[in-house]
């Protein structure tokens, strides 16, 4: 008699948007998997790879939307391992990166099982990425923050004013419809209403938007383009670095245009 395989649980990065941005990895343990447990940020493409006979439970838990409670999708993902399922639990971006995966491994790894990660791209590198912003360019910073602009995340605020002073690039997650606290807590710690800022909504998927602006016409900028959650806030002087910075506001769209028509 074949032993079982012992019970695991694939916590699986699927990247910003486009498919085509998953991991060969990910590729293959989502063609392995028998369910899928998905949280709402994951690009409906990415479900392709999964086997016809895979069953797929939606999952999402955006802030203020109706969510699943964490505790119900630990309990499900423990079920579904050990009924024997090959469970893939897939998140946008990396699983690691605000994603929960922490607090979901431990979980499983308390109820008796084995965690695979599979890391994606975190929306952080590829938001700035795909408006030309290399985040930690050495030319302008020594490195980078990420940072949650979710006030309850780990029951408190970052400390915008420590973030103010730190000369790090900044890469804010969750932080557009708290722009304006986010902003007047940064300035109120020192950091220059010139700084370079950028927003980037639904980077990498057909509803992508941009915008280069500074910390002092954030608030506007977002208000005035209708700016909308999900999106990556950058702030600092890598956001120099973007075509858009040096096109004053051209989008990233009209320069992608004026390339391929040349
Ligand atoms: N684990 C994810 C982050 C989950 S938190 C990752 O590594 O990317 C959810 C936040 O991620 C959103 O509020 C938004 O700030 C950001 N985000 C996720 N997908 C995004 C996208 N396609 N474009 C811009 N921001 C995105």
């Amino acid at each position: 008699m074949n032993t079982p395989p012992a019970p695991a649980v694939t916590l699986l990065g699927a990247g910003p948007g486009d498919p085509d941005l998953l991991t060969i990895q990910a590729v293959k343990a989502l063609r392995r998997a028998s369910v899928a447990l998905v949280d709402d940020l994951v690009h409906p493409g990415v479900l392709r790879y999964l086997r016809r006979s895979a069953r797929v439970v939606h999952v999402g838990k955006r802030g203020g939307c109706v969510s699943t409670p964490q505790a119900y999708i630990n309990r499900l993902m423990v079920a579904e391992a050990k009924r024997g399922e090959c469970v893939v639990r897939v998140k946008g971006g990396d699983p690691f990166v605000f994603g929960r995966g922490g607090e979901e491994a431990d979980a499983l790894r308390q109820a008796g099982i084995a965690v695979q990660v599979v890391n994606g791209i975190s929306a952080g590198m590829a938001a700035p990425a795909s408006i030309g912003v290399p985040v930690t360019d050495r030319r302008y910073t020594r490195g980078v923050a990420l940072v949650t602009g979710h006030a309850e995340d780990a029951g408190q605020a970052p400390d915008w004013q420590a973030l103010a002073r730190c000369g790090l690039t900044l890469v804010i997650y969750m932080g557009v419809t708290r722009v304006q606290a986010i902003t007047d807590a940064l300035m109120a710690g020192g950091l220059p209403g010139q700084t370079p800022a950028a927003v980037v909504c639904s980077a990498h998927t057909a509803a992508q938007r941009q915008a280069v602006c500074t910390l002092a016409t954030l608030v506007a900028t977002v208000q005035q383009q209708g700016l909308a959650s999900p999106a990556i806030l950058v702030v600092g002087d890598v956001v120099q670095a973007s075509p858009m910075w040096n096109a004053g506001g051209e989008t990233v769209d009209k320069l992608l245009q004026a390339a391929s028509n040349s």
